[in-house]
């Protein structure tokens, strides 16, 4: 929007980014996978979906959509003075690549038996790490991107091997040599770090607060101990090719409570290469 050719109209259009009602502002447009920074008076209590979500004392909190939510997201708020307010969001849906592959050996679809404890335990423990809710609002750091460089994987992308669908890829994948820098996206606390892990290795993840977190996987060395408060831009692992990969890069996930929301959707576009 070019701001020189104010008139209200376009006033109105440049607005569209911004969604202001009485006691609620919300920033970013409201998407598959994205991830809102919204405002209200403080005091207020806040349910989306009808899932209560934490509101920081200035009143900021945040509004996630999963991969495949539905077209609209209903907004409940209760002031201090016991006023309540409904209001509903529309979704903009998103089309994600699908791989189809067939004719694989079998045995190269599922894991063996004998791993299949293994990655049940590590899954319990990392979920402990993203399900937990901290009262800093470290997502209002702003965002920077953790390694620039080429990106060869994208949020909500899906592969259909031999027919059967997998899970879904959460994660933005970005291609970087073995030891590159991952600098902090935004301020938060490291909650898991664990060098070995079987499918994505060495893994870390990082809590900006109100039940907000990333990770990054297949990491070549973590730098930074559970428990260690970090700034954004602050240097924590370095890029690897541990677990289960064909090259070196950072994958970085995000969830936000129980949904995995698209982490391209908080930084600046990719930097060009050279720059
Ligand atoms: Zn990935």
């Amino acid at each position: 929007m070019n701001g020189m050719h104010v008139s209200v109209w376009l006033l109105v259009l440049s607005l569209s980014a911004t969604t202001a009602w009485a006691g609620l502002t919300i920033r970013g447009e409201p998407v598959q996978g994205g991830l809102l920074v919204a405002e209200t008076t403080p005091g207020a209590r806040v349910s989306v979906d009808g899932v209560e979500v934490r509101v920081s004392p200035q009143g900021a909190f945040l509004i996630g959509f999963g991969r495949d939510h539905e077209p609209t997201s209903r907004v409940e708020i209760t002031y201090p003075d016991g006023s309540r307010e409904q209001r509903q969001l529309s979704v903009a849906r998103r089309e994600y690549r699908i791989q189809r592959i067939d004719g694989l050996p079998q045995r190269k679809v599922r894991p063996r038996q004998a791993d299949l404890e293994r990655i049940r335990k590590e899954a319990a423990a990392i979920g402990r790490a993203r399900h937990r809710d901290d009262p800093r609002a470290d997502f209002l750091s702003g965002w920077q991107w953790p390694v620039t460089g080429r990106i060869t994987g994208v949020y909500g992308s899906q592969r259909v091997l031999n027919g059967e669908p997998r899970r879904p890829h959460f994660g933005v994948d970005i291609a970087a040599p073995v030891g590159t820098p991952v600098r902090a996206p935004a301020d938060g606390v490291v909650t898991f770090a664990h060098p070995d892990m079987f499918y994505s290795g060495a893994t870390l993840v990082l809590d900006h607060g109100h039940r907000l977190s990333s990770s990054f996987l297949h990491l070549e060395k973590i730098l930074v101990e559970e428990g260690q408060r970090v700034a954004r831009g602050e240097v924590i692992a370095r890029v690897g090719a541990s677990g289960r990969v064909t090259g070196a890069h950072l994958d970085w996930r995000m969830n936000y409570h129980r949904q995995r929301v698209d982490p391209q959707g908080l930084v600046p576009p990719m930097p060009e290469p050279g720059r």
